[in-house]
This record gives C-alpha cells, sequence and structure tokens, in this order.
C-alpha cells in the first residue's frame, strides 16, 4: 500500500500531496485537488467530467456553426434590404425637412 504522505503533488513536487484523483489516480496537493459530487478530484478530470457533459463534440457541429454564419449573413442582408427598401420608401419631404412643417398644426 502506498503512503500518501509521502508523496508529492503531480504539479507542485515540492508540495505534500493530500489526496489521489479517483480518475487519473495521481496524487494532488490541496490546491489541485477539488470536491466534486462528493468526491476528490483534481482539476484536470474535473474539467474532463464536466466537458464531456457540457459540450457536445459531434462532427455536426461545425456545420451547425457554419449554417447559423451563413444565415447570419443571409438575415443581415435581408435587414440592408428591408432597410433599403424602407429608405426608398420614405418621402423626399423627409429629407428636406419639409415633412415636419406639414405634420406641425401651423
Ligand atoms: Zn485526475
Ligand atoms: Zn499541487
Amino acid at each position: 500500500m502506498e503512503n500518501l504522505a509521502q508523496q508529492r503533488c503531480f504539479h507542485h513536487v515540492r508540495r505534500e500531496a493530500v489526496a489521489r484523483c479517483p480518475e487519473c489516480l495521481r496524487f494532488f496537493c490541496r490546491e489541485c485537488i477539488t470536491e466534486h459530487n462528493d468526491r476528490v478530484i483534481c482539476a484536470a478530470c474535473l474539467r474532463k467530467i464536466s466537458g464531456d457533459k457540457g459540450v457536445v463534440r459531434h462532427p455536426w457541429r461545425v456545420l451547425g456553426i457554419s449554417a447559423a454564419f451563413c444565415a447570419g449573413i443571409f438575415f443581415a442582408w435581408i435587414a440592408f434590404y428591408a432597410m433599403g427598401k424602407a429608405l426608398i420608401a420614405i418621402p423626399t419631404s423627409f429629407h428636406d425637412g419639409t415633412l415636419w412643417r406639414a405634420l406641425s398644426s401651423d
């Protein structure tokens, strides 16, 4: 059986290990180990576990991003097109400033 007190942290060779990560089976100091779901785990393994849950690594994901990008450009184009149409639709009196005079009661 290995003696924990004689073990050193995987990241800090000069520090005494306080716990062993159940995932990678390496020894870590107090700073390098964290509690997760009632068990101690190293930062790297925690990141790996939470990463596997959170981020879905799928080849279609890249395609989805590209599609979203294309859709963004398309909607931006539509917006600019609509804006252009709206600008054309605005009467010339608006640009002259005469529209406001016409709208006012005097
Ligand atoms: Zn670990
Ligand atoms: Zn450490």
